[in-house]
């Protein structure tokens, strides 16, 4: 959602090429076409597809299993899923996420996803309807013995009140998740989940067209004070705050940690920082199926609507000796 007439977003190969900066294609929607959108209050959420998954778990599975890929250096996270649990579950009660829990307190859930990390309770919200095409990878997955479940989705199965109190109106399957703002306030984002109630409050101000160029350290160099934005008109402005988030996704966040003097910057030949380190994000790659005798109308339904397999993924499948960690799972969806 970046504005390529303002500015741009690189990254750069390896070393050698290290004087040409590439656009990370497919992680960023970017131009003209996108621009009004660029300027519109929120975050990425607004248009994401909103498929809702807790990731930690093969992430999980890869380091119990002690795999690190040839080439890759060794991931330090120094927390678990179980530790994370809670920030999830409060998530998807504050987002209202629609799906069916498949392990409750390590008890195993029928219809949900066995393979998954233990939840603390079930969804806010149960599933979407299952599509034509849903049905039709279920019952092909229960035949091969694999175990089907319905996709987590950050679009609201039915109207719903969060946490805070704001309302989350139900999903029409009008089919324009991706890469759209929802008409009907069904998707669970900033907009409809949080703003509605930080508005009301009187001690929140929200600053819209304030693009921060620099965060500002004291004289000891280790602790930020204020932030240096340039606004709407061209002026720029220092807010002093007790406590600043760098919340510009990844790639703003290490740029302006790198602006700002903050952090050991990354250096891959001497192997050394953390700033800019082990860029990772989801790979996904589809295809395509066209049957003789079946239509599916690819104009209903919502991007996190649809049927999963997680029996693929993470270390749920014996992949010894094949040289890889993870795996994936496999996911037939409809619209959006
Ligand atoms: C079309 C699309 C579909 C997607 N579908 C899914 C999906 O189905 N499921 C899923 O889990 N993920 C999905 N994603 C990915 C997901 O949306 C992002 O990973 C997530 O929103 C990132 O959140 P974030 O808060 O880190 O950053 P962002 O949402 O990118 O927010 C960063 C914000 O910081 C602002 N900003 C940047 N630099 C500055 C600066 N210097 N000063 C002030 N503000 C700044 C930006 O304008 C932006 O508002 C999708 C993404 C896209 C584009
Ligand atoms: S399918 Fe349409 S109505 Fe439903 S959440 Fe997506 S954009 Fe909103």
């Amino acid at each position: 959602m970046q504005d390529l007439s303002r500015e741009t977003l690189t990254f750069r190969q390896p070393s050698e090429r290290d004087r040409a900066a590439d656009a990370p294609a497919g992680l960023v929607q970017a131009g003209r076409r996108r621009r009004r959108r660029a300027v519109q209050l929120g975050r990425r959420d607004v248009a994401l597809s909103a498929v809702g998954f807790r990731d930690a778990q093969p992430l999980r599975s890869a380091l119990r299993q002690g795999h690190i890929l040839r080439g890759l250096h060794e991931p330090r996270l120094g927390i678990s899923y179980n530790e994370l649990e809670p920030y999830y579950d409060r998530f998807e009660y504050c987002y209202g996420i629609s799906g069916k829990a498949g392990n409750i307190k390590g008890v195993l859930q029928p219809g949900g996803n066995p393979f998954e990390g233990a939840r603390s309770r079930e969804f806010p919200l149960p599933p979407h309807p299952v599509s034509h095409a849903g049905h039709l990878y279920s019952e092909a997955a229960k035949a091969m013995g694999y175990h089907p479940f319905p996709i987590p989705a950050a679009t609201a199965s039915r109207a719903y009140k969060n946490i805070y109190g704001s309302t989350i109106n139900g999903c029409v399957y009008c089919g324009f998740c991706s890469s759209h703002a929802c008409e009907m306030g069904a998707k669970g984002n900033v907009q409809s989940a949080v703003l509605p109630v930080l508005m009301g409050d009187k001690n929140f101000e929200l600053r819209t067209h304030a693009r921060v160029m620099k965060v500002n350290l004291d004289s000891s160099g280790k602790r930020a004070v204020s932030v240096t934005y340039v606004d709407a008109q061209g002026r720029e402005v220092e807010q002093p705050a007790e406590l600043i988030l760098l919340m510009s996704y990844v790639f703003g966040n290490v740029r302006l940690m790198m602006l700002s003097g903050i952090g050991e910057r990354y250096d891959p030949v001497a192997n050394r920082g953390v700033v800019g380190r082990n860029y990772a994000y989801q790979v996904v790659s589809h295809v395509n199926l066209n049957f003789e005798d079946k239509i599916f109308n690819q104009f209903m339904g919502a991007g996190g609507m649809g049927i999963s397999i997680d029996d693929f993924n993470g270390d749920n499948y014996d992949h010894a000796g094949l040289g890889f960690v993870g795996g994936g799972r496999t996911v037939v969806s409809t619209g959006g």
